[in-house]
């Protein structure tokens, strides 16, 4: 007997190798494998006669074997088996590279229907590794076949077979998480239904039909699960703030506020006025000046009386905002302190005992500041900077050291605002759309690797003016292998010292290094001693080095485009004009369209908004980073109508079951707190 969590060894195929394979693809269960939905679907409807199948299309005949097949062996690695096959109108010719066995299961006067791409002449139709089955049997030919994502020792028929044996082991016992009501209401198909034809349906119409469905579903939890975060959040309340004169902190700044910057500012401060916590993301582009958001918010917390935290992903990071924001807040009366791993034990105690006592207003840190010892005497405010690289959990964990604190995340990941309210959907949004104005564009060049020598050139002359330069590398290795981080990037910056720069300073950052490490390279390349930054990308985040003016990024099409403009954004930032050139030898047309997208704008909504198209939100967050959920069927951008009926219906549901305690709807919380679980996300 089977259910839903028997091991996917149980099928008939899959042993322990493919077993392992499969767990790379997190397939270990039954209910994993039907739950691995295909990426596309192949369409082998169509049946024609021999002389009518199109040349150069894929198709399906049913013809007769006409002959015993013939087996040759060419060479070592080379077998051939070739079939002629006929029926009332003409023969084909198959032959089969490497399949010596199938010769077993072609018998000379049995009819198969044959499934493959029609090649030669009219005269002498042929195919090439047809697929094949007994007329009648309809399993991999004449229908709809899913196309699956891969993995290394998964083939895409190993695949199939699997899911449908998986298929016909469980898919009569899922419990359908949608209640009766909500599924006629919408006009939603049985979760059988919908399992079977999304696998493998017996028409387009019953594919929609399928999607549709299960889309709703992914969109249904997900909404219902955020709402009830509000929820969570609406009975909470908040340390109180009252409205406090900002004008000293306004007049204390070396420069004017943008408007954007004021507007954050202002609907922070709301906010935090307010009964409930604060729960806000502030979402503006490199360069805009979150920052000053941030500590326009410190400012107004502290002056209301409490404690307010930062946290940022790094070392370095982590100073830099110390030294901005005390060099600010300090003659204002803030008395800020750096909390990071690399303290002494001393200076840590002596830091954890004045954050105790209330003797420290602002704590600026790094993940140091969830440790277990770390305690505030009245944490009202926390901030996350570069938002995208914590979890909700941690971000909670920060959280947690105070009573429902108010909370400002930054991100400098520009998501269009529709996409923001709907993955951030717990948190209310503010865009700094503007930057502060002076600022330069990088001019950005997309260029083969032909241009090597001319870009060494140009970044010897730019080091010869004092500057210095960031080269980033892909991870070099296919789809498949484990790529070797290290070993790229220490090659290379070891090749360029040796036979390009062997008189210029070169540091090298990866992510495989110690962190006390990395943050000596950075601060290293901070302080000007290094000339050339060669790094994977996790020069990436908010590091502020004013003086370089060179972004090389090789191979540049193996990374996303807001990921290119993150990178991009760690030059132009002082006054010197500044360039970004981009390596990439892929011939692909949409390669070349997304990297000229960097050279057009330096706009991260526009290019954001491009990414999304090109690549689907999926990819667009990198993963499990925004700590909610993945959605894997259901799309932003094409399913919107379904995602708003969902959400509709999981209003509805929860202004009548607040709690999900209806008999009716405890699988639906069940599978929530699961699902918000496996994200990192924390609904307990
Ligand atoms: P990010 O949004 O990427 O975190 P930062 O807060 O680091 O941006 O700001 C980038 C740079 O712009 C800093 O050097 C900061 O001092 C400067 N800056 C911020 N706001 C303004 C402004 N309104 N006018 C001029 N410069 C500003
Ligand atoms: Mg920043």
């Amino acid at each position: 007997m089977s259910d839903l969590s028997t091991d996917v060894r149980y099928i008939k195929g899959i042993g322990e190798a493919r077993a392992k394979a499969l767990s790379k693809l997190e397939i270990r269960t039954l209910y994993d494998l039907i739950s691995y939905f295909p990426r596309t679907w192949e369409d082998r409807s169509a049946l024609y006669t021999i002389d009518t199948l199109p040349l150069g299309e894929a198709g399906c005949v049913r013809a007769m074997v006409a002959a015993p097949p013939a087996a040759s062996h060419i060479r070592k690695g080379l077998d051939l088996l070739k079939v002629k096959v006929v029926d009332d109108t003409a023969a084909l010719f198959l032959t089969f590279f490497n399949q010596p066995y199938l010769k077993a299961s072609l018998q000379v006067g049995e009819t198969y229907v044959f499934y493959g791409k029609a090649e030669g002449s009219l005269l002498r139709r042929q195919m090439v590794n047809p697929q094949f089955e007994k007329e009648n049997v309809r399993q991999i030919t004449r229908r709809i076949m899913p196309v699956y994502p891969l993995t290394a020792g998964i083939t895409q028929s190993m695949l199939q077979r699997a899911v449908r044996q998986g298929l016909d082991a469980c898919a009569a016992l899922l419990p359908d998480v949608l209640p009766d009501e909500i599924r006629l209401r919408y006009q939603l198909c049985h979760i059988g239904f919908a399992y079977e034809n999304i696998h493998f349906p017996t028409s387009m119409e019953a594919l929609q039909i399928a999607r549709r469905r299960l889309a709703f579903e992914e969109f249904f939890l997900l909404c219902a699960g955020l709402q009830l975060l509000r929820r969570r959040r609406a009975v909470l309340s908040a340390f109180p703030c009252r409205k406090v004169d900002m004008e000293p902190f306004y007049r204390a700044l070396p420069f004017p506020l943008t408007g954007a910057q004021r507007r954050a500012i202002d609907e922070a401060i709301a906010d935090m006025c307010g009964a409930q916590p604060m729960n806000r993301l502030c979402q503006g582009d490199v360069g805009s000046g979150k920052t000053m958001v941030a500590a326009a918010c410190i400012y107004f917390a502290v002056k209301n009386g409490c404690q307010a935290a930062l946290m940022a992903p790094t070392e370095l990071l982590s100073q830099q905002h110390y030294h901005s924001l005390n060099a600010l807040l300090a003659p204002l009366g803030v008395r800020c302190a750096l909390l990071t791993g690399s303290l002494s034990a001393r200076e840590k105690r002596e830091i954890r005992d004045k954050l105790a006592a209330g003797e420290i207003d602002a704590a600026i840190g790094t993940h140091a500041l969830i440790s277990k010892d770390v305690a505030f005497a009245s944490l009202g405010l926390i901030v996350a900077d570069e938002q995208h690289r914590f979890g909700v959990a941690q971000r909670s964990a920060l959280s947690a050291k105070g009573s429902h604190p108010h909370a400002l995340v930054m991100s400098a990941t520009p998501i269009p605002r529709t996409l923001a309210l709907i993955i951030y959907g717990d948190l209310d949004v503010s865009v700094i759309d503007e930057l502060p104005p002076g600022r330069q564009k990088v001019d950005t060049f997309a260029v083969p690797s032909s241009y090597h020598e001319r870009v060494f050139r140009f970044l010897r002359r730019l080091i010869g003016e004092g500057r210095q330069a960031y080269i980033v590398c892909s991870l070099v290795g296919g789809d498949d292998t484990v790529p070797n981080e290290k070993k790229a990037v220490t090659d290379y910056s070891r090749k360029l010292q040796a036979e390009v720069f062997p008189d210029l300073r070169i540091g090298c950052v990866h992510g495989k290094m110690k962190p006390a490490e990395k943050e000596r390279v950075m601060a290293a390349f901070s302080a000007g001693e290094l000339d050339i930054l060669v790094s994977t990308t996790v020069v990436e985040v908010g590091v502020d080095v004013p003086n370089a003016a060179v972004m090389v990024v090789e191979d540049a099409d193996r990374f996303g485009l807001s990921q290119l403009h993150q990178l991009r954004g760690r030059v132009g930032r002082g006054k010197h004009k500044s360039y970004c050139i981009l390596f990439s030898d892929s011939p692909s047309d949409q390669t070349r369209r997304r990297l000229k997208v960097m050279t057009q704008t330096n706009d991260g909504f526009r290019i954001a908004q491009e990414d999304l198209e090109l690549r689907g939100p999926g990819d667009f967050f990198g993963r499990r980073q925004h700590g909610l959920p993945n959605l894997k069927l259901a799309d932003l951008q094409c399913d919107v109508e379904v995602m708003q009926q969902a959400r509709s219906a999981a209003e509805e549901m929860l202004r009548a079951d607040p709690a999900l305690e209806a008999p009716a709807h405890r699988q639906i919380a069940e599978k929530i707190r699961t699902l918000f679980a496996d994200a990192g996300g924390g609904m307990n």
